[in-house]
């Protein structure tokens, strides 16, 4: 594609019109090579925040973007899941439905991203773990996913690389909001990632990249499209992300309410949500009474059994896992006031336990309230571990009225 054919594509967008396989395809490729420059694709992609993308263009633009990298491969005897997460706070699931899952006989292959602003990243929470390597070769990750069933590992620059720029350009360009450029960005990884079936976590609420239900809604149904389209089998559950997921926050402290979890000491909130990803990655796989067979292996030991034998196979022991504790020094934050927790800002909170953990893996918060709860004026509302906190910052995202918030629901929608 040329510069004249370029700007005829803009032009076709800019006007509503829906662009060819063939354009997308070639687009890509010479934005990649550089025979389209940031400039065209700024404009391009200006244009698609305007008119969007049908499901057709939106599938065409996967396409395109996968063939820019290197993709997996698994034998077509074994059958392999994958889920994504929209990003969140405190959002622990893959930690723990991933083992859950492979302990179900049904093998996962993760691989996954870092923190990105307020949101926690899998491979930095499980980076607290000693020895545990996420920068593992892709022959490595296969092998592993056959033998022990799971592997999380992260995200190399040689999957869909496409994504990278074109995302870097979006975010120079406040072009980020398009639900046909954000799906076919998280789906064109899924894709290169191998797996037969997908299951999408999309986060919705103030903590959240979709605030709003029906645009979250969306986006979910649009990752399943997206998805079926190429052949992979896919679900979508939109969860409620107005407040931390569990009640830890920060990679170390997660980490360890992850290990609880699967030691069956959970929060109830996370181990919900944890119970219904899985038993969704069950479900496209196949497997009769998904949620009682996660339950199961959840509750008598062998989801635990699967992370410990993840983290051996990666690097780690059973005593780094054993070991994570949380920093010596904590400090409490206290209610200034009697009356109901009306909201927790997540996104507040997400950052300041980013800031404390990044000098500290044992550092962070555990709330002790939940949004709704009647406190009195002195009680603890959340212990904050480490040396390196902003008391002030904290409780100042702890809000308490005289009367209880609306409660959200914990799942929106399932597609
Ligand atoms: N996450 C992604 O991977 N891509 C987007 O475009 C937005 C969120």
């Amino acid at each position: 594609m040329d510069e004249s054919m370029m700007r005829h594509a803009i032009e076709r967008k800019r006007e509503g019109g829906a662009l060819s396989t063939a354009t997308w395809e070639s687009m890509v490729a010479a934005y990649m090579d550089g025979a389209v420059d940031d400039v065209q694709m700024a404009a391009l992609l200006m244009a698609c925040v305007w008119r969007g993308l049908d499901l057709e263009e939106a599938s065409s633009l996967t396409r395109a973007m996968v063939a820019t990298g290197a993709t997996l491969t698994y034998p077509d005897d074994v059958f392999v899941v994958d889920k994504h997460s929209s990003g969140g706070v405190g959002d622990i699931v893959s930690l723990v439905a991933v083992p859950i899952v492979a302990a179900c006989g049904v093998r996962v292959a993760k691989l996954s991203g870092r923190a990105l602003g307020h949101t926690g990243g899998t491979i930095d929470k499980l980076e607290t773990i000693d020895g545990f390597r996420t920068a593992i070769s892709m022959d490595d990750f296969v092998a592993q996913v056959e033998e022990i069933g799971c592997a999380i590992a992260a995200q190399t620059e040689a999957f869909v690389p496409a994504d990278k720029r074109l995302y870097r350009l979006r975010d120079r360009t406040a072009t980020i909001p398009c639900i046909g450029l954000i799906a076919a960005s998280i789906v064109s990884k899924k894709v290169a990632g191998g797996a037969a079936a997908f299951v999408f976590d999309v986060k919705c609420g103030s903590a959240a990249f979709m605030r709003d239900p029906a645009m979250a809604t969306s986006l979910a149904q649009e990752l399943v499209a997206i998805s079926r389209s190429f052949g992979r089998e896919a679900r979508a559950v939109v969860t409620d992300m107005n407040e931390p997921l569990g009640k830890a926050i920060g990679s170390g402290l997660e980490t360890i309410e992850a290990r609880e979890l699967l030691r069956g000491n959970a929060d109830p909130r996370a181990r919900e949500i944890c119970l219904r990803i899985a038993s969704e990655m069950l479900e496209v796989a196949g497997v009769d009474e998904p949620h009682s067979t996660a339950t199961r292996a959840l509750e008598n030991g062998t989801a635990y059994e699967k992370f410990l034998a993840m983290v051996e196979a990666q690097g780690g022991s059973t005593a780094a896992v054993e070991g994570l504790s949380a920093s010596s020094q904590c400090a409490e934050v206290t209610a200034n006031a009697s009356g109901f927790i009306t909201q927790i800002d997540a996104v507040a909170l997400g950052h300041a336990a980013r800031d404390m953990s990044a000098r500290d893996r044992g550092a962070g918060i555990v709330m002790r309230v939940r949004a709704g709860d009647d406190v009195i004026a002195g009680q603890t509302v959340a212990d904050v571990y480490g040396s390196h906190h902003d008391l002030a910052r904290i409780a100042n995202a702890i809000k308490i009225g005289s009367q209880p918030p609306t409660p959200h629901p914990l799942v929106y929608a399932t597609i």
